[in-house]
């Protein structure tokens, strides 16, 4: 039976987060930066991701797949996105996240 796409969702949720994870990590061990400049750092490389993706969809020369990207409203997304897993208690849904991540 193929994954739905909630499972899919979920297993780039736990993918991606461990790779910023170990990223996070390694920048912290091999800089004198503190926890939280990593994050701002790991937070502008995001921004800089998404700003690079959306150039790729503009304009006459853009990407097959369709999406069209809507900035404010994709950087406002970004942003909520990030509030609400940064704010969320411990035992929210990041726990399934955390298990997922180290298998
Ligand atoms: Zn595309």
């Amino acid at each position: 039976m193929l994954p739905d796409a909630r499972a899919l969702r979920q297993d780039a949720r736990a993918e991606l987060r461990q790779l910023v994870m170990a990223a996070f990590c390694g920048v912290l061990h091999e800089s004198r930066l503190s926890p939280q400049a990593v994050l701002e750092l790991a937070a502008e490389a995001i921004g800089s991701v998404y700003r690079e993706v959306a150039d790729a969809h503009l304009g006459d020369t853009s990407c097959p797949c369709g999406w069209q990207p809507e900035p404010a409203a994709d950087i406002a997304a970004l942003q909520a996105a990030l509030a609400r897993v940064a704010a969320a208690r411990p035992d929210f849904d990041l726990a399934q996240v955390e298990v997922a991540g180290r298998a």
